[in-house]
């Protein structure tokens, strides 16, 4: 129910345990963390971000790359495995999502009989290996991946998408749940609302319905779901903290 990442010069993995700790009034049933830094690793439990955190405790967290979720279950029930993210089945794409794919049992149907596994009773699951197999057939970039995937899924997302193969690079896509990005110097958040976002910087972003927008190198490129370039509007916050 709530997303938070990060891409910078900073920690990632402590920065995101914050903003989600800050998201929890939107209520939830479990966590999870991804971090990428050569290895894309996934980490993420049934509970409190409380119980996260004491399992990330003795973990290599460290990465200036990563996002995280906290889930209120859709499609299986709460527990380890279907907690967020989820991978591929390479394991080298992982994403979290807040909402519902509806039409995810016929793509999953047919992802099944192109060889993808899946571990998770979720919708999201499909979500990330459909990315996956569309890459596989256009050996095209995560990021058109990602946009052809928006065309074939039905229903309402908020998503972030890592890759192992294409480090340094965060891509999110929202349609019908909210997301926000915090433009910093050279480090960018993004967040469901601006509740994790507003200590580091007042710059935000808010992501329009079918937007995906890339952050990669240091700059924020914000398209069409056809690919059209956005300008993206700033705004400033003028919260007090
Ligand atoms: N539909 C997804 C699931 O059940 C995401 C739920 C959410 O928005 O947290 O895993």
């Amino acid at each position: 129910c709530g997303i938070v990442a990060y891409i910078g010069h900073r920690e990632a993995c402590p920065i995101i345990i914050k903003g989600l700790r800050r998201l929890e009034y939107r209520g939830y049933d479990s966590a999870g963390v991804a971090l990428l830094n050569g290895e894309l690793n996934v980490f993420k439990k049934k509970g409190k971000v409380a119980d996260l955190e004491a399992f990330i405790a003795d973990k290599n967290v460290h990465a200036h790359v990563g996002m995280g979720h906290t889930r209120w279950a859709t499609h299986g029930e709460p527990n380890d495995v279907n907690a967020h993210p989820h991978y591929s089945t390479s394991e080298r794409i992982a994403i979290i999502h807040n909402g519902i794919i509806e039409n995810y049992a016929a793509l999953k149907t047919h992802l099944i009989q192109q060889g993808h596994e899946f571990h998770s009773d979720t919708d999201t699951e499909v979500f990330v290996n459909l990315i996956e197999e569309i890459q596989k057939q256009n050996k095209c970039s995560l990021e058109e991946a990602v946009r052809l995937a928006l065309h074939e899924v039905v229903g309402a997302y908020a998503i972030v998408v890592l890759s192992k193969d294409e480090p340094n690079q965060l891509i999110a896509a929202r349609k019908g749940s909210p997301m926000v990005i915090g433009v910093g110097e050279n480090e960018f958040f993004l967040a469901s609302d601006a509740t994790p976002i507003i200590e580091y910087t007042n710059e935000v972003v808010y992501v329009n319905d079918y937007e995906i927008a890339v952050i990669r190198d240091g700059k924020l490129d914000i398209r069409s779901k056809e690919d059209v370039p956005q300008t993206p509007y700033i705004q400033k916050l003028e919260l007090e903290l």
